[in-house]
């Protein structure tokens, strides 16, 4: 729909590797048939669903996909090219570092070849402002944690502002949080901001408890946070005392199974108690959609008008991780930029 198109958006919540096109997939593939990988290992097509189980496979796929500088480099612009074409103005893009042994890519060198091509992507004019978080795979435990937390650091102070936060993501099922503590808080007193998935599955209550006492700049997904779905009230209220902007994925957490339909989701929740919240497009690649997408179903699940989402869309601005300066900034133009109503 052209109304979302135009609409200048902010997305928060994009993992690399999982907002991979269709049409970058296949120059990967082309890159290397040796592997044998087809479209539908790393897409889930609309009207399909998976289990959250069968999602991180997909990841899996992609990362034998994308193992060389060469892919990262190529990977990046291409993601940024994509989402400023959709009319994303600002964009915080997240990834874990991974080291291949084989074609000598190491961690520092991965998040070194991200800054690359933010750097390109601005110097060749793409109207669209980009920031980095570092992410943390959960599974990867403690140590890998703590040196992720240090490569964070060392990022954040010779990029200028490039790097502006940390991501705590991966599969939810596997290890606790309490062990990822110390890890975390050491970020978020050398200045990273902390954008922690909580509560994407039941029964995390505990781990959402002892994360949200950190607490975190922002939460990823929360879908099982609030007493309805077997979270709790002490949890809502943590949220809200900090005042914890959520990071709300409509398809991803629909395709993935942990929300039944999109009328259920908890979008819904946080909006009536106007709480701030930013919709997300979470793995546009994985789960075939864009943030435009996003913004419309929303829309369509909620009966909102054009008018709420692009209050929602302003909003969103206060939610980012970039200074005062850049908020300011993006608001003007917001301004500047606003579609008329259709
Ligand atoms: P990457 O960090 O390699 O750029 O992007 C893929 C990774 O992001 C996955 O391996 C996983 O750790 C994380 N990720 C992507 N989508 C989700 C999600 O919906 N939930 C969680 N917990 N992690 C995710």
């Amino acid at each position: 729909d052209l109304f979302y198109r135009q609409l200048p958006k902010v997305e928060l919540h994009a993992h690399l590797n999982g907002s991979v096109s269709f049409s970058t997939i296949q120059k990967l593939m082309d890159r290397k048939p040796h592997l044998n990988i087809q479209h539908n290992m790393t897409a889930i097509r609309n009207g399909q669903k998976r289990t959250l189980d069968e999602c991180f496979q997909v990841f899996k796929v992609i990362h034998q996909l994308v193992d060389t500088e060469e892919d990262i480099l190529m990977v990046s612009k291409d993601v940024i090219r994509e989402f400023a074409d959709d009319g994303v103005k600002y964009l915080e893009l997240r990834s874990t570092p991974r080291e291949e042994k084989n074609s000598g890519m190491t961690k520092r060198s991965y998040i070194h070849t991200i800054m690359e091509a933010i750097r390109q992507c601005k110097n060749e004019g793409l109207d669209i402002e980009v920031r980095f978080l570092v992410a943390v795979d959960r599974r990867n435990g403690v140590e890998v944690a703590m040196e992720t937390v240090k490569l964070a650091e060392e990022f954040m102070l010779a990029t200028d502002g490039l790097v502006v936060g940390l991501d705590l993501s991966g599969d939810p099922t596997v290890s606790h949080g309490r062990d990822l503590l110390p890890a975390l808080q050491k970020a978020k007193n050398c200045g990273l901001k902390l954008s922690l998935h909580l509560s994407e599955v039941p029964s995390q209550g505990e781990e959402s408890e002892l994360l949200l006492n950190i607490p975190p700049d922002r939460i990823g997904h929360g879908t099982f946070l609030h007493p309805e779905v077997g979270g709790s009230q002490s949890l809502v209220d943590q949220v809200r005392k900090n005042n914890i902007p959520l990071e709300l994925c409509l398809t991803s957490n629909v395709k993935g199974q942990t929300v039944a339909s999109y009328s259920e989701h908890h979008f819904l929740y946080w909006y009536q108690m106007e709480h701030p919240s930013v919709i997300c497009t979470d793995d546009k690649g994985v789960f075939c959609t864009d943030l435009s997408q996003e913004y419309h179903l929303a829309a369509s699940a909620f009966s909102l008008t054009q008018e709420d989402m692009w209050g929602h869309s302003f909003k969103a601005i206060d939610c980012i991780f970039a200074p005062d300066s850049i908020k300011q900034h993006l608001r003007q133009r917001w301004l500047e930029l606003r579609p008329a109503l259709f």
